[in-house]
C-alpha cells in the first residue's frame, strides 16, 4: 500500500482514534425529537463522503468552503471531509442576513456555498453575484442537497496532502466595529491548541462534553470540538443552550464548556445542587467575562470553582486558570504552555509591571497567519517580534494571573484622563441589588467623553442617585459616571458578550448640549 500523504490536521484526530473506531462514541445528538449516535468508525466514513463529495464538485485544496447552516453533527463531518480534501472550512454565524452574507461571500470568494434549504432561494441571487460557482443545501437535521451528494459518494478518501502552514479555516471576526476580518486559522494553529488544551485540561477517551454552543465560532467549533478529537473522547450534542437538558445530562458527563449565560441561566434552575453535578468534572467558561459573583454563586451551588479561560478568534486559546490549583474569578489565569503574553504601554509600547494595566500581546503556534486578503490591517496588528495586538486591555497581577480590563476601544477618555470600565462596573455591581452594569463612554461637549453606567437593576436597587452616592467615596471624581441609565437587560450577542457599541450608539446623544456637569 501507498504511503499516505501527510494532512496535518486530521492525522493528529487519526492518532487519537480509539481502537476500536465503530465501539466508541463520538457525539451523542440530544435533540427535542430524539437521540442520535454516531461513533468514531461514522466519522470517519461521514467526512470522508463528505471529502469525496466536494472533491467531485471541483472543490480544489485551498478553496473555500462557505458553510451557513444550522447546528448538527453533519457540520462537523463537513467541517472534517473539508480539511481532509484540504480546502477551507468557513462557518458563518446562523443570524447573517442576506445583505451580510454578499459581504463574505464576495470577500472570501469560496469555491462552494452551504445553506440551510429553506434559505437556498433567497441566497442563491446572493451567491450568484459574489461569483460562488456552486451552491448546495443542509438543514438542522443533517439533510440537504450536500447530504445527498455524501450519500451517494463513496466512505473512504485518501486525505490530501496539508503541511502544518496550509490553511484549515478562515474565521470571520465578529466585527462590533467596521468591518468584519476573515481570521486566517492553520493547520498547525487548530493542532496545536487542541493539544495544549486536552492537555492542560487533563482531557481523556473517557471525558462526556457536553456542547451546547454554536458551531460557527471558535469556542463550539475548535476549542470543544477539538479537544474531545484529539483525544477520542464523546460529545452530547445539544442544538442550543438549554438549561433543563443540560442539568438532566449532567449524571452521563463530565465536562461542559460554555459562555458566561450557561452559568447564570443554569444558577436560575432549582435542580442545580452538589448531587446534580457530582458526575462532572470540569466546567469551563469563555468568550465573555465571567462575573466574580457568578463564579462565587456557582461554587456555592455545586462545589466546583468554574475555570475561565481567555482567547480570540484570531489566536485560539491564549490564558487559562489552572487545572490544579486557585481558579481565581474575575481573572483568565495564566499564559498556556507555549504562549507568550505581554502587557505593554498601548501608546510606546513599553512592557508594564506587575498590577499596571495596557495593550495585551501575544505570541505563540496558536495566533493566526494573518487576516484574509488584508495585509495592511494584518501588519498593524502584528509587532515587529512577531507579537500580536490583541486589542483588549489588561494586567498580569503579583501572582502572575492575567486580568482582562475590556476591550481597547471601550476605554474611555474623558477630559484627557483614562477610564477602564471594568473597575467602575466592578464597583456598580457590589451595590445591593445590582444585577450588572455595562459602563460606556458617550460624547460629550466639555470631556470629549462622558463616563456612562447602564445598569440592570434588580430587587431593592438603588436609583440614579443612590448609585452615584455610593460611588462617589469609591472612585476617583473623574471615573464616576455622569450618568446612570438603567435598562432591563444589555444587549448581548451570539455568545453573551455585551454589545457596548449598540449602548453607545443608542444613547450617542445623551450629553448633547450639555455643559460641565
Ligand atoms: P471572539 O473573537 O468572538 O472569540 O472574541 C474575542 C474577545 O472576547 C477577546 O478579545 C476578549 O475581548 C473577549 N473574551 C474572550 N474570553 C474572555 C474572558 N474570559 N474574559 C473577558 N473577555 C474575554
Amino acid at each position: 500500500m501507498a504511503e499516505r500523504a501527510a494532512n496535518h490536521l486530521f492525522d493528529l484526530v487519526r492518532a487519537h482514534l480509539p481502537a476500536e473506531p465503530a465501539a466508541r462514541t463520538f457525539i451523542e445528538a440530544v435533540t427535542p425529537s430524539g437521540e442520535a449516535r454516531f461513533t468514531y468508525a461514522d466519522l470517519l466514513a461521514r467526512s470522508a463522503a463528505y471529502a469525496n463529495a466536494l472533491v467531485a464538485l471541483g472543490v480544489r485544496p485551498g478553496d473555500r468552503v462557505a458553510v451557513q447552516v444550522e447546528k448538527s453533527p453533519e457540520v462537523l463531518f463537513l467541517y472534517l471531509g473539508t480539511v481532509r480534501a484540504g480546502a477551507v472550512f468557513l462557518p458563518l454565524n446562523t443570524a447573517y442576513t442576506a445583505p451580510e452574507v454578499a459581504y463574505f461571500l464576495g470577500d472570501a470568494e469560496p469555491a462552494l456555498f452551504v445553506c440551510d434549504p429553506a434559505r437556498a432561494a433567497q441566497l442563491a441571487p446572493v451567491a450568484d453575484r459574489a461569483g460562488v460557482a456552486l451552491l448546495h443545501t443542509l438543514d438542522g437535521a443533517g439533510r440537504g442537497s450536500l447530504a445527498d451528494a455524501a450519500d451517494a459518494a463513496g466512505d473512504a478518501f485518501a486525505d490530501r496532502p496539508r503541511g502544518p502552514e496550509d490553511l484549515a479555516a478562515i474565521l470571520y471576526t465578529s466585527g462590533t466595529t467596521g468591518r468584519s476580518k476573515g481570521a486566517m486559522l492553520s493547520h498547525a494553529n487548530l493542532a496545536s491548541n487542541a493539544q495544549t488544551l486536552a492537555q492542560y485540561w487533563h482531557f481523556t477517551d473517557r471525558d462526556v462534553l457536553i456542547h451546547a454552543l454554536p458551531v460557527f465560532h471558535t469556542h463550539g467549533l475548535f476549542v470543544a470540538t477539538n479537544v474531545v478529537l484529539v483525544t477520542g473522547g464523546t460529545m452530547l450534542f445539544l442544538p442550543r443552550l438549554d438549561p433543563k437538558t443540560i442539568l438532566a445530562l449532567m449524571p452521563r458527563a463530565t465536562a461542559m464548556m460554555g459562555v458566561p449565560t450557561f452559568y447564570t441561566r443554569l444558577l436560575k434552575e432549582p435542580g442545580l445542587t452538589r448531587a446534580a453535578t457530582a458526575h462532572m468534572r470540569l466546567f469551563v467558561s469563555g468568550s465573555a467575562p465571567l462575573l466574580a459573583e457568578t463564579h462565587r454563586e456557582w461554587s456555592q451551588a455545586t462545589g466546583h470553582a468554574i475555570l475561565e479561560r481567555y482567547g480570540m478568534t484570531e489566536t485560539n486559546m491564549n490564558t487559562s486558570n489552572p487545572y490544579e490549583g486557585a481558579r481565581r474569578p474575575g481573572t483568565v489565569g495564566f499564559p498556556l504552555p507555549g504562549v507568550a503574553l505581554r502587557v505593554v504601554h498601548p501608546e510606546t509600547g513599553a512592557p508594564l509591571g506587575a498590577e499596571e494595566v495596557g495593550m495585551i500581546e501575544v505570541k505563540g503556534p496558536n495566533v493566526f497567519q494573518g487576516y484574509w486578503r488584508m495585509p495592511d490591517k494584518t501588519a498593524a496588528e502584528f509587532k515587529v517580534d512577531g507579537f500580536f495586538i490583541t486589542g483588549d486591555l489588561g494586567k498580569i497581577d503579583r501572582d502572575g494571573y492575567v486580568h482582562i480590563v475590556g476591550r481597547g476601544r471601550d476605554l474611555i477618555i474623558t477630559g484627557g484622563y483614562n477610564v477602564y470600565p471594568k473597575e467602575i462596573e466592578d464597583e456598580i455591581d457590589a451595590l445591593p441589588g445590582i444585577v450588572e452594569s455595562a459602563v460606556i463612554g458617550l460624547p460629550h461637549p466639555d470631556f470629549g467623553e462622558g463616563v456612562t453606567a447602564v445598569v440592570v437593576p434588580g430587587e431593592g436597587a438603588p436609583d440614579e442617585a443612590g448609585v452615584l452616592a455610593a460611588l462617589e467615596g469609591c472612585l476617583a471624581k473623574y471615573k464616576c459616571p455622569k450618568r446612570i441609565l438603567f435598562c432591563d437587560a444589555l444587549p448581548r450577542n451570539a455568545m453573551g458578550k455585551v454589545q457596548k457599541n449598540v449602548l453607545r450608539e443608542s444613547h450617542s446623544g445623551l450629553y448633547a448640549g450639555s455643559s460641565k456637569t
